[in-house]
């Protein structure tokens, strides 16, 4: 099969046995966000290039070398989203969200595209789970909004977690640090990566993020933002701080915590986990006061995260998820037109009363089906000969509960006279 045309590098197959693990975080995300008043929004796979790249920023990794960029028809420029929090807020605003009480909560389980360098952990194509408080800059939605994550991801046994968080502080106060921090990287220029160096104007706090040694060196004694937070903001983040502590979630305040978009404002957070390899980031994210303003809306805070499925997956401890049950099997015992039709409306009715059922498919000998009937792991087996309906439990001599399942299959089989 080298002919074989493959998928494109960093997206894969999701397959049918790994479907009830994703299941599984999906399922739990929306439990617990729904529980605390959150409701699921999906938006389009794609959106108008402008979205991302003035609330992202036209000097992160994203926006500069992630974005899967095309053109419509119409020469439009359109992306697909590398990242949900924008087209989130964009909806918020298009749908008038405003209007309805204040936090609006939102989540959602989306995919996104960004093309980076492939490798275990990182793909092309990815799901993030997330969640989204719009419209309310209480310190008490940001602490909830990154509890919810925690009991998430504990929920799903990702293992060796750690939560880092820091506060950016209001656009001024950032714009105040970036200037002394490019100051302190001018000084040693010659001792920085060429990227660094490269966004020295642009986005000189991703020299925080470097694992480059000279700039690591340079790094060690450079300003910190935390020092620069107007009051405010000090006291926004003192009761972040509180509230998680009251909450019993441990923390490490990381001033050099810089997240890869721009539209962060205040709170910003990381988990990372020991169980994953170069690729630790579990989940994060923060508080956005500046974006819908970005979007060309009027100001209003928010505050949300991103986990990546495919990581919590990797991090999470294996454990064994039940297969479906199909509780009757519909075998034939002829290949007549008679018995087949019999059949089918037995498999039908089962279903219509709630049955999960399922009917030979494959034209095997009646001892194939049964080896299928036992494989499935089915209770019941119907062996339809014509007009003959013939039941057989696997647990045999079990007297049927009236309210379970089988009385179901006993009753259809009793309506149709077989009983
Ligand atoms: P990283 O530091 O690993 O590049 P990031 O800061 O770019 O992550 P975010 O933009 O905050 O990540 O996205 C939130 C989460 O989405 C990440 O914590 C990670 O779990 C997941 N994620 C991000 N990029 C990818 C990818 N290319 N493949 C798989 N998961 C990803
Ligand atoms: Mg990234």
């Amino acid at each position: 099969m080298s002919d074989l045309i493959r998928p494109p590098r960093g997206t894969f197959d999701i397959l049918p046995e790994q479907a009830p693990m994703r299941r599984a975080v999906v399922e739990t995300a929306r439990a617990t966000l729904e529980d605390a008043g959150y409701r699921r929004i999906e938006t389009p796979a794609f959106e108008v290039t402008e979205l991302f790249t003035r609330t992202v920023g036209e000097a992160t990794d994203i926006v500069q070398k992630e974005m899967y960029t095309f053109n419509d028809g119409k020469g439009r420029s359109l992306t697909l989203r590398p990242e949900v929090t924008a087209p989130v807020m964009r909806a918020y605003l298009d749908h008038g969200m405003h209007k309805l009480p204040q936090p609006v909560r939102l989540w959602y389980a989306s995919s996104c595209w960004r093309y980076e360098r492939a490798q275990k952990g990182r793909y092309r194509q990815f799901w993030q789970i997330g969640a989204e408080a719009i419209g309310s800059d209480d310190p008490a939605v940001d602490a909830e909004s990154i509890a919810l994550l925690a009991g998430i991801l504990s929920e799903l046994g990702v293992g060796g977690l750690e939560l880092r968080i820091a506060s950016l502080g209001d656009p001024a106060a950032r714009e105040a640090y970036r200037e002394v921090l490019r100051d302190h990287l001018r000084a040693s220029e010659g001792e920085l990566s060429d990227e660094v160096r490269s966004r020295l104007e642009t986005n000189p706090m991703r020299a925080f993020d470097s694992d480059h040694e000279g700039t690591r060196e340079v790094m060690k004694s450079a300003p910190l933002l935390a020092d620069f937070l107007g009051e405010e903001d000090r006291e926004h983040f003192a009761e972040v701080l509180g509230l998680l502590d009251a909450a019993g979630i441990a923390y490490e305040v990381d001033p050099t915590l810089v997240r890869g978009l721009d539209y962060y404002t205040r709170t910003v957070f990381e988990f990372t986990s020991a169980a994953l390899g170069a690729q630790s980031g579990v989940g994060g994210g923060g508080r956005y006061d500046g974006l819908a303003g970005q979007i060309g809306g009027p100001a209003v805070p928010g505050m949300g995260w991103a986990a990546g499925v495919e990581r919590i997956l990797l991090a999470a401890e294996e454990r064994p998820e039940p297969e479906p049950v199909t509780t009757l099997y519909v075998a034939t015992a002829d290949e007549s037109p008679a018995t087949r039709r019999a059949a089918f409306a037995l498999v039908c009715e089962a279903r219509r009363a709630g049955i999960t059922a399922q009917m030979e498919l494959a034209g095997r000998s009646l001892k194939g089906q049964r080896k299928q009937s036992d494989r499935i792991g089915a209770r019941f087996t119907a062996i339809v000969e014509g007009e003959t309906i013939v039941l057989e439990d696997r647990e045999d001599g079990e007297s049927w509960d009236e309210e379970s399942r089988s009385a179901a299959v006993a009753s259809v089989l009793r309506e149709r006279g077989l009983g």
